[in-house]
């Protein structure tokens, strides 16, 4: 196995040689969707990141194993279910199915589990049981939280001192010990739904839906989560608190991949803030291909703004590349043996290699799209360009020819 990728890890700060836990396999997990709404476009610029991602493991030669949750425990969906007067499992069933069909459209095949996490209710309380019993946890009535005085790490993904996370509180309860402890198990938030537990009918806490779910499919260790950076504390610190206490082993997860936030005007994208642009809205009007070079032109890392401006751009470009490329559909996959090719596919690895420096390797991909135009048809120069389009593009998830 050729470990030649480095990641940033939020946990160290730093870009790390991406090691895998078992040789040749891949185990990571990226926070899914909270079901009460269409996918907006910072949900698919996450998305698609983690597709690029699994596409490039598996192209490094990595079984992926690539799982994602589905929130739908949650007081939004209720509210808004309510509000439409269809049932919740209705109304969940419907926006799961349409978040289903937006990853399709955007071209997201890598995602092997996407899961309801009420499936895992059982596991939740186990994991809320363990918790009590090794002392990790403690009982107000019939609400359990964590007790993070139990766990000095409690920060080290934050990079924040307790005291410093202290002015960020979360969750609001005058019966927790500690002014940053979070439920594990809380009362039902809205009158008709609840789960049953050895402490009364309730609600799981947030963070203990994803510490079940992946400690059922991948066990106490796995390679890599992610999610948007928003998510770093207090979910992922606690995700972490919840699992090493659990287990006693650390790290729970090796690599900790954060994404920027998505904004629009400066502001956050959110349905409150009035200025969501929805997934399918924009690839009805763009298509799979503009979508995703215009969200991978953007480093993972940063924030970034929405600007359709920029994303009708790509798409023109795009769509002259694939015209001036369609020569290129006789390609009969013949090995690619040019100097020039071969030089400008390992930038496109050593871009990817560099914590999977997407805006880069766009750039390279152009540079060949751009160059393959000009290939006389039939010649081998022509196989040669069209080969490492294929390549790469299928790594990108992009369709340059056909
Ligand atoms: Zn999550």
């Amino acid at each position: 196995m050729p470990e030649r990728i480095k990641v940033f890890n939020t946990l160290s700060m730093k870009k790390e040689q991406f090691v895998s836990m078992s040789p040749g396999q891949v185990w990571m997990f990226v926070c899914g969707p909270t079901v009460n709404d269409y996918m907006h476009i910072g949900h698919a610029k996450t998305y698609v990141f983690y597709d690029v991602v699994a596409r490039y493991l598996r192209h490094e030669g990595y079984d992926v194993q690539f799982a994602m949750n589905v929130t739908d425990i949650d007081e939004s969906i209720v509210q808004v279910a309510r509000r439409s007067r269809i049932s919740v499992e209705s109304f969940v069933r419907k926006y799961m199915n349409y978040y289903v069909e937006d990853m399709k459209k955007l071209g997201i095949e890598t995602l092997g589990r996407f899961e309801r996490v009420s499936k895992y209710i059982e596991e939740m309380v186990q994991q809320v049981s363990g918790l009590l019993s090794k002392g990790y946890a403690y009982r107000v009535r019939n609400e359990i939280f964590f007790d993070v005085s139990k766990f000095p790490r409690f920060g080290s993904l934050s990079h924040m001192s307790v005291p410093e996370l202290e002015l960020r509180p979360t969750e609001l309860s005058e019966d927790k010990r500690n002014l940053l402890d979070f439920a594990l198990w809380r009362r039902p938030p809205v009158d008709g739904i609840s789960f049953s537990s050895p402490w009364g009918e309730g609600w799981p806490g947030w963070h203990i839906q994803d510490t079940a779910y992946t400690m059922s499919i991948f066990g106490p260790q796995y390679d890599m989560h992610g999610g948007a950076r928003e998510l770093i504390y207090p979910h992922h610190e606690a995700e972490i608190a919840q699992a090493e206490s659990l287990s006693g082993l650390r790290p729970f997860v090796r690599y900790w991949v954060h994404c920027g936030l998505l904004t629009t005007e400066g502001r956050k994208m959110s349905k409150s803030e009035g200025n969501v642009v929805y997934s399918r809205d924009i690839l009805r009007k763009y298509g799979k291909n503009a979508v995703r070079l215009f969200l991978l032109m953007q480093h993972h890392r940063d924030s970034f703004e929405f600007d359709e401006y920029t994303l009708r751009r790509v798409a023109g470009e795009f769509q002259l590349a694939r015209e001036n490329l369609k020569q290129l559909k006789q390609y009969r996959g013949r090995s690619s043996n040019q100097k020039r090719v071969h030089a400008i596919l390992a930038g496109f690895f050593e871009a990817m290699n560099d914590d999977f420096d997407t805006p880069q390797a766009v750039d390279l991909l152009n540079t060949i799209a751009s160059e393959a135009s000009g290939a006389p048809p039939g010649s081998t120069k022509a196989e040669d360009y069209a080969g490492a389009l294929e390549l790469a593009g299928n790594i990108f998830g992009v369709d340059f020819i056909g």
